[in-house]
């Protein structure tokens, strides 16, 4: 049964969200060596009652009940405390989900301040993802927050490229180092008849002239891997790989992860396109 609206607001609004919402990290891998690149932050809110909700339900909720402030908050503050936890050698980049119309421009520098004036962030290992659509309902306000922001020292991801309105204009003018292709063109990419293959050659062409580098999200079968590493798209992400994971599993996976790939690599050599 959906989870109702009272149900959502209540829960959103209670103090013991702080406790309930969680962090979970999805590696990002270099698909020419399998080097770990750094890692996608993703919320999710383990309910009493209705169980795990996911934040594709929560964060629009959130976002139209003017609530993203506190999760925001309260997300920057695990990712802190979790991190400085973690090994040095599993400290790499963190990409951290914005939405940039619900966060005003001086309460996102606010929320970031604390996040990368420590000794265990700095800002240059800070991605900051902002969706197409995002850009497209707020362009200009959007683009000062872009500005500003990558003046200061922060990176900026254009994520779900190709499901929104795609419009190059924003790698002509905004400073994105990063564009995220979305995983509904990667899963088409093992259909017989799909064309997709056509437009993410077209889009890493795009990006490349634009000196921006491409991470394809949602590969979930070796022939995508194969395929895009065939296209050089330089990054990927996706259940191929892992799943998002607690911050407590990230050290085992990658002390797995080399021989993880090693297999991944000779299999997906031999797989059939
Ligand atoms: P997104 O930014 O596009 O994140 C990628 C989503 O794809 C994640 O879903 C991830 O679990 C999923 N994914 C990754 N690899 C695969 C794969 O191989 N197959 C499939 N089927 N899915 C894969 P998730 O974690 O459910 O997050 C959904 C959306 O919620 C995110 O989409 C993002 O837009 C939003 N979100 C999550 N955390 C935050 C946050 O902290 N702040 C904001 N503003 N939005 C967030
Ligand atoms: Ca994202």
């Amino acid at each position: 049964m959906p989870i109702d609206t009272r149900t959502l607001l209540n829960g959103l609004r209670s103090a013991a969200l702080r406790d309930q919402l969680e962090v979970h990290y999805q590696p990002i891998i270099l698909l020419r060596t399998g080097r770990l690149m750094g890692y996608e932050a993703l919320l999710r809110w383990s309910h009493p009652t209705e169980g795990m909700i996911s934040p594709d339900i929560f964060i629009p909720f959130a976002e139209q009940h003017h609530m993203m402030f506190e999760i925001t908050k309260i997300l920057f503050e695990k990712v802190l405390t979790e991190q400085a936890h973690w090994n040095h050698s599993v400290q790499t980049m963190i990409s951290l989900n914005i939405s940039p119309s619900s966060l005003p421009e001086d309460d996102l520098s606010t929320l970031l301040e604390p996040l990368t004036s420590t000794d265990t962030i700095n800002r240059k290992q800070v991605i900051l993802e902002i969706t197409e659509t995002a850009i497209f309902e707020n362009p200009v306000s959007s683009g000062a927050l872009i500005h500003r922001l990558k003046s200061e020292g922060f990176t900026f991801a254009l994520d779900d490229f190709g499901t929104g309105y795609s419009s190059l204009t924003n790698l002509r003018d905004l400073p994105f180092r990063e564009l995220k292709i979305d995983k509904s063109f990667i899963q088409n990419l093992d259909e017989q008849h799909s064309n997709d293959h056509i437009l993410i050659d077209a889009i890493l062409s795009i990006a490349h002239a634009f000196g921006a580098i491409v991470v394809a999200e949602g590969i979930e079968t070796k022939k995508n891997l194969l395929q895009l590493k065939s296209m050089n798209c330089y990054a990927g992400q996706g259940f191929l790989f892992a799943k998002p994971m607690p911050a407590s599993d990230i050290e085992g996976w990658y002390e797995q992860w080399p021989v993880q790939w090693r297999q991944l690599a000779h299999q997906a050599s031999h797989a059939m396109i």
